[in-house]
């Protein structure tokens, strides 16, 4: 990045020390992933320059061949790796996807049921904060206290009660497969239509690791960053009668300009989705996840359900006495990146967060195994034994190190 050096070495040296941060600690943050260097560079292209309203074909400004042919190509390759009928690559974010959704098919004020975000939903699925929140009228169905595992008979029960005219199903910390079969049978039983976001399962559902609900859904909303191992920005999926309203719902409806470097960036990944190395590592991160859960619950913690069938990994430290935030800045000394989350039951504990979320994409894709998985679940509870002894949390932070150095995330 020598021009940037030369015009900001404030900002130059600041993307530096970001990079040296991702290669000295474990990103375990489920919601993130190291993207192949290709994508970067795409980002960083001359697609940025152009101002693209409108759609292929149908735009308001001049100079869109090329870029009329990335987007062209990203829409081919999201209708092929997902087998979708009708796929819009432009929307700026998760949440921006599912808006337009919203949008596209209801009116202000409409009825949504979606899950609760105390039990694993997203912000965007009606939380009073979300705009999505202020523009309908949520309500949300729980997981079962005892299994932790959705209580598709209360969605059930709530569906008929409510009669809401949208079921949401997706979760931003929700270890186990969803039945999609399920969620959608109860839709049509009260003629709603059925959204998954598949934000977090993007890359595992591409891989064919995990099984896709795009069969059972009328919409489907993703973003690029998190499996997926894209860039930045949403996607939306859909049935062919849909695809009109929702690409009116996006442009003009809720967004400008999108972003040709995020467009492109898309096709890359969708492409490099495709790949043997991309199945592989989606493969692997689920084993991955599977072992960390195992190593953790050896260790004597409480994982959320019992285990995972994805990539992350819901620790209950409440039951060993511990706060999610304070073990989330713990971890953080000694080079171990996770985020506190909020676990079922929660919600009685008001101010109280029990869990911390691990995520296994980005460790997998730079590279690590089922052993590093034990090591790590090994540093983890070292870690928080170790709280008090700042020479103990220093040697930890030597061996986090180490054991990255070994699995550079780029290799320069
Ligand atoms: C991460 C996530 C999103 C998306 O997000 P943006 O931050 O808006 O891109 C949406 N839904 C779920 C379930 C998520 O986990």
């Amino acid at each position: 990045m020598a021009h940037l050096a030369m015009a900001d070495p404030e900002i130059a040296s600041l993307i530096d020390h970001e990079r040296i941060r991702l290669e000295e600690t474990l990103n375990l943050i489920a919601a993130e992933n190291h993207m192949p260097a290709a994508v970067l560079e795409t980002l960083g292209s001359v697609l940025n320059t152009k101002t693209i309203e409108g759609y292929p074909g149908k735009r308001f400004h001049a100079g869109c061949v090329h870029v009329d042919e990335v987007e062209t190509l990203a829409i081919a390759r999201g209708r092929g790796l997902f087998g979708a009928e009708h796929v819009n690559v432009q929307p700026h974010s998760g949440t921006s996807a599912n808006l337009a959704v919203y949008f596209a098919v209801l009116e202000v004020g409409d009825r949504i049921l979606s899950m609760k975000l105390a039990h694993g939903g997203h912000l965007s699925h009606g939380h009073p904060a979300s705009i999505t929140g202020r523009c309908f009228d949520f309500r949300h169905y729980s997981v079962d206290p005892e299994t932790e595992l959705i209580d598709y008979a209360q969605v059930q029960r709530l569906a008929g009660e409510f009669q809401p005219r949208m079921i949401v199903a997706g979760a931003s910390s929700y270890p186990r497969c969803i039945d999609y079969a399920r969620m959608a049978k109860i839709a049509r039983s009260i003629s709603a239509y059925l959204l998954v976001d598949m934000a977090h399962l993007a890359g595992l559902v591409a891989a064919g690791v995990i099984p896709s609900p795009v069969p059972h859904s009328d919409f489907v909303t993703f973003t690029g960053y998190k499996t997926l191992m894209g860039p930045r920005g949403g996607v939306i999926l859909c049935r062919a009668p849909f695809a009109r309203k929702i690409d009116r719902t996006i442009f003009p409806g809720c967004q400008g300009t999108s972003a040709v470097n995020l467009i492109a960036a898309k096709a890359l990944i969708f492409k490099l989705a495709g790949e043997k190395a991309f199945i592989d590592t989606q493969a692997q991160t689920v084993i991955n996840a599977t072992h960390l859960a195992v190593a953790l619950a050896g260790r004597g913690y409480r994982i959320v359900t019992g285990g995972t069938d994805n990539h992350l990994v819901l620790v209950d430290v409440g039951a060993r006495h511990l706060e999610g935030g304070e073990v989330e800045k713990l971890l953080e000394t000694v080079g171990i990146i996770a985020n506190r989350n909020v676990i079922p039951g929660d919600e009685s504990k008001p101010g109280a967060v029990s869990g911390v979320r691990f995520g296994t994409a980005a460790v997998t894709t730079r590279g690590m195994g089922t052993a590093e998985m034990d090591m790590i679940a090994d540093l983890i509870d070292r870690t928080l034994a170790g709280a008090h002894d700042a020479s103990c949390l220093a040697g930890i932070k030597g061996e986090v190190q180490a054991l990255c150095k070994r699995f550079p995330v780029y290799a320069y």
